[in-house]
């Protein structure tokens, strides 16, 4: 995997353990973030699509970034590349 190491619901980049979702059994996801997937189950089932990500660009923007990681962000994180992550291909 290229980048094995971002979310694939919501784009975000994992980097510590506690960055990671769980599995059922309680270990870490390797694919999906804690704020989307917990023991074994998406936190939001029944999201659409514009729903999550216009909750997500919110989330983020919402976080501690500095001005230039808004900047990317706002640049980045658009409709097309949410839509090329595994779960909402
Ligand atoms: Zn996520």
């Amino acid at each position: 995997m290229a980048k094995p190491n971002m979310c694939q619901s919501c784009g975000m980049p994992m980097k510590v353990s506690s960055d990671f979702g769980t599995e059922k059994d309680g270990t870490p996801s390797e694919k999906y973030c804690h704020y989307c997937y917990e023991n074994g189950k998406w936190i939001q089932p029944d999201v659409t699509f514009d729903e999550f990500y216009a909750f997500s660009l919110k989330r983020f923007q919402e976080s501690d970034m500095n001005r230039v990681e808004k900047f990317f962000l706002n640049k980045m994180y658009t409709k097309k590349f949410l839509k090329k992550l595994e779960r909402w291909r």
